[in-house]
């Protein structure tokens, strides 16, 4: 039977290329999303076109009962959780000064509290059967200080430590947790930034260009795979140098 994958965030970017490439792996994988309801349903159909299975599933997982219920359809549906891609998250550059107490909540809600909701319920289904893998998407930023992501960066830098924590916790029930943490990453996020910035960044990586999706997707296929079953609590930098 193929294992159940659920990546956080799949409709655009990173989480698409991971959903893509865990179907490609075998996995029927569900697409969860919580506003672009067509960018969902394309991704489910591209993994359908190349033979594979997925579906979406509607959720804002910075809410934690629309997170539970979701992971219970889910299980009533599949019958089980193999493996958590949690991936989605916002970015909001604000220096200091200018922080509003909104972004904070809204970055704190999904970056951070949004991961241990979605951790939690499905943890809740993994031990039962003593096995599990999580993966959580942190970023470069947990360790490089850029100007203007103190909030940013502070939520990275929860998931590379609840990483560290759950993964001591959960190891007894055979559940791996890892993350990873790219640099710069070619998605919508990216290509938001004004183009000075752009600039400034791609001269800062010594592999000279920002990653493809797919490399990060990769990293993530490896790390739910039994290739690295003897790796847990780790935070993978996947930066093009940029942090060295
Ligand atoms: P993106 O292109 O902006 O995509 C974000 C995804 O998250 C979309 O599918 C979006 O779907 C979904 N999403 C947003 N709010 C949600 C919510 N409340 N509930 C469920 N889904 C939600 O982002 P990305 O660049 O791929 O980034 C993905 C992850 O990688 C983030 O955790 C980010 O911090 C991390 N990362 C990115 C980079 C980079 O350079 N891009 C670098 C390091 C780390 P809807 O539109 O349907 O809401």
């Amino acid at each position: 039977m193929s294992k159940i994958a659920i990546v956080t965030g799949a409709s655009k970017g990173i989480g698409r290329a991971c959903a893509l490439r865990l179907a490609k792996d075998g996995m029927t994988v569900i697409v969860n999303y919580s506003r672009s309801d067509e960018a969902a349903n394309k991704a489910v159909e591209e993994i359908k076109a190349a033979g594979g299975s997925a579906a979406a599933y509607k959720a804002d997982v910075s809410d934690p009962e629309q997170v539970k219920t979701m992971f219970k359809d889910i299980a009533d549906q599949y019958g089980t959780v193999d493996v958590l891609v949690n991936n989605a998250g916002i970015v909001k550059d604000e220096y200091l000064l200018m922080l509003t107490s909104e972004t904070l909540d809204k970055c704190l809600d999904l970056n951070i509290k949004g991961y241990l909701y979605c951790a939690q319920q499905a943890v809740l289904k993994m031990f039962r059967q003593k096995s599990g893998v999580i993966v959580n998407m942190s970023s470069v930023s947990a360790k490089m200080a850029l100007a203007g992501q103190s909030v940013y960066s502070a939520t990275k830098g929860a998931v590379n430590s609840m990483t560290q924590t759950m993964a001591k916790e959960l190891a007894r029930y055979g559940i791996r947790v890892n993350a990873v943490a790219p640099g710069f990453v070619m998605t919508e996020m990216v290509d938001q930034l004004p183009e000075d910035k752009k600039k400034e960044y791609l001269k800062a990586v010594p592999m000279g260009r920002f990653a493809d999706v797919s490399e990060v997707a990769d990293l993530v296929s490896f790390l739910c795979s039994d290739e690295s079953k003897y790796i847990t609590g780790q935070s993978i930098v996947l930066d093009g140098g940029l942090s060295l």
